[in-house]
């Protein structure tokens, strides 16, 4: 047994470029997964990610040092559907077999997790900026969902570097004990705020309202990833200042002033929440994007009573 799977990292070593035992080259398509990765791999793992923080996650312009970036790494490791609609494109230009479903260098986290929205009605690429279309790809928001995802990360790491697993597994198991606390304060924090209706501007926080109570009543995008018109911008402010909408919920890269034009209608007050790690400073790890958003969260609710 020992020396089959001796003889098994020994093929997957070989087939796995500029890797002489040192911390292994990893590349994530957002800052998210890059944090997860180096929650179990620590100091195992050398990781980059494909994606800047703050910005559009399914429009994210290429620049040839991702390629470089991607062509160095022995794991890729991505959300999957269709959120990196941009990773096609470097995957054909990267010409590397390795990073196929099914190869061990290559891991979709989505695998694993229970998606919501996935009833979404499917809309080819081709007739407009569509995406969402097999289900709701923001799931690392749902700090729960953080279980699921460390644990195919640790399968991943352990295949390429059995002789590390043992230390990948103690990390995980470090952090979900820090997570579980999270989820105890951040639980307790949002606990007061429960039923809250809030509109969003982008589907970014089904997973995070789920988790803390909060009922997202609408998006400002009728579809995900197409911006509103006038009219339904109109239509939905009504709405909203009819059916007393407390909390409008933006990201960083929002269109800032529809999002003032919406509030100052509607009554409802803005938040800016960080959909990613390092979006701002105070989000520097996964546990910290949330203590970030669940502290901006309540204060704007304390502030709406
Ligand atoms: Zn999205």
């Amino acid at each position: 047994m020992r020396q089959g799977s001796s003889f098994l990292a020994l093929v997957l070593w070989a087939a796995a470029p500029a890797w002489g035992g040192g911390p292994l080259a990893v590349v994530a398509t957002s800052s998210d997964l890059k944090a997860l990765v180096e929650e179990v791999g620590r100091d195992r793992v050398q990781v980059e990610s494909l994606a800047p923080p703050l910005h559009d996650p399914h429009a994210v312009e290429l620049k040839p040092g991702q390629l470089t970036r991607l062509k160095a790494a022995t794991l890729l490791v991505r959300i999957g559907l269709d959120h990196e609609p941009w990773l096609t494109r470097l995957l054909r230009s990267a010409q590397e077999p390795r990073f196929r479903p099914g190869s061990p260098h290559y891991l979709d986290v989505s695998r694993g997790i229970e998606l919501l929205q996935s009833e979404t009605p499917r809309v080819r690429p081709e007739r407009g900026a569509h995406v969402h279309g097999f289900g709701n790809t923001h799931y690392w928001l749902d700090p729960e969902n953080a279980r699921p995802i460390t644990a195919s990360i640790l399968a991943a790491l352990g295949s390429l570097a059995p002789d590390d697993r043992p230390r990948f597994e103690a990390n995980r198991r470090r952090f979900l004990e820090r997570l579980d606390a999270g989820l105890r304060r951040w639980s307790g924090a949002m606990a007061p705020y429960r039923g809250i209706r809030v509109v969003v501007v982008h589907e970014t926080w089904p997973y995070f309202a789920r988790r803390f109570g909060l009922i997202v009543v609408a998006a400002l995008e009728p579809v995900p990833g197409v911006p509103p018109s006038p009219a339904s911008l109109a239509a939905l402010t009504r709405r909203m200042r009819e059916s007393g909408v407390q909390l409008l919920i933006a990201e960083p890269y929002s269109n800032a002033s529809v999002v003032a034009q919406v509030a100052a209608r509607s009554g409802a007050r803005a938040v800016l929440l960080v959909p990613s790690v390092g979006g701002d400073p105070a989000a520097g790890d996964y546990l910290a994007l949330f203590d970030l958003n669940v502290g901006r969260l309540t204060e704007a609710l304390a502030a709406g009573r």
